[in-house]
């Protein structure tokens, strides 16, 4: 897999799509992780057959863009065939709490990938109007991408009140760098594919892979880190404070970031572990 984009840092195939779309690209639909994570941890869990989740793109926490889909394939993302056969989907990394802030890097990376989708598909407006019925009766012009959230068709939070609440303003951004601005293709290549064996990730506010996480309890336990509480981990598949607290210091033990995210660095050292 080639990365469509020049802003892309690390592409990492994900098994979980329907193959090319099957009607023109016409929406963008921006969605919040429900975690700080990388743009590499998100890409190692949707390399995951068993999760059944993918997007296009991702944004890290550190505003790194991570590909998964060719911009021409079906994700399976926003919990909508109508949908997701029409838009690029990109998660971005956000707290797991209310309203689901992003950080300013990923912010400023997301639009910059906005732009550059647009320019490469070329589009010149991106549009936002706010309401589900109007969006989707609307008709975008063969220039236009028009803005879908995943909270109209699934009862969920995202894309958080945060992003949710700037998606105007995103769209004027990017519209606004789009004026006039000339049409260019991508020479990307691949920086960096995965290495499966770090398929199995733990990662923050993905409570839908219990599995996951409970054996990353198992292992933190056996090589005797504690909880916040100074007991032993409690083996439940939720990655709770105990859990985080954990893993924060096994990170700072083996000279690795305390962020509490089990990416690959983190999971190798881990599975390695006496
Ligand atoms: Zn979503």
């Amino acid at each position: 897999m080639i990365a469509d984009s020049k802003l892309v840092d690390v592409v990492i195939p994900s098994p979980n799509h329907s193959g090319k779309r099957i009607y023109p690209l016409s929406r963008i639909s921006v969605h919040c992780v429900v975690g700080q994570t990388s743009a590499e941890s998100l890409g190692y869990l949707f390399a995951e057959p068993g999760i059944e989740a993918s997007s296009n793109y991702g944004v890290g926490f550190d505003g790194k863009i991570g590909q998964y889909l060719p911009e021409s394939y079906r994700s399976w993302c926003t919990s909508s065939y109508d949908n997701d056969n029409r838009a690029i989907t990109i998660e971005v990394a956000s707290d797991t709490f209310d309203p689901y802030r992003v950080n300013d890097a990923a912010y400023k990376a997301l639009i910059k990938l906005l732009v550059d989708i647009c320019r490469r598909n070329g589009k010149k407006k991106l549009l936002w109007f706010g309401d589900k019925t109007k969006t989707l009766n609307y008709k975008p012009k063969s220039d236009e991408l028009v803005m879908t959230v995943h909270r109209w068709f699934a009862t969920k939070a995202c894309p958080g009140d945060y992003l949710y609440s700037l998606h105007g303003t995103i769209a004027a951004e990017v519209t606004k760098q789009l004026g006039g601005a000339a049409v260019s293709t991508s020479t990307a290549k691949v920086t960096k594919t995965a290495d499966l064996k770090f398929n199995y990730l733990a990662m923050k506010g993905y409570v839908n892979v219990p599995s996951q996480v409970k054996m990353l309890q198992r292992l933190l336990r056996d090589i005797q880190y504690k909880g916040k509480d100074g007991k032993e981990l409690t083996i439940n598949s939720k990655f709770d404070a105990d859990t985080d607290y954990a893993v924060r210091a096994f990170q700072k033990k083996n000279g690795l970031t305390a962020d509490g995210i089990v990416g690959p660095a983190t999971w190798k050292l881990l599975t390695g572990a006496k």
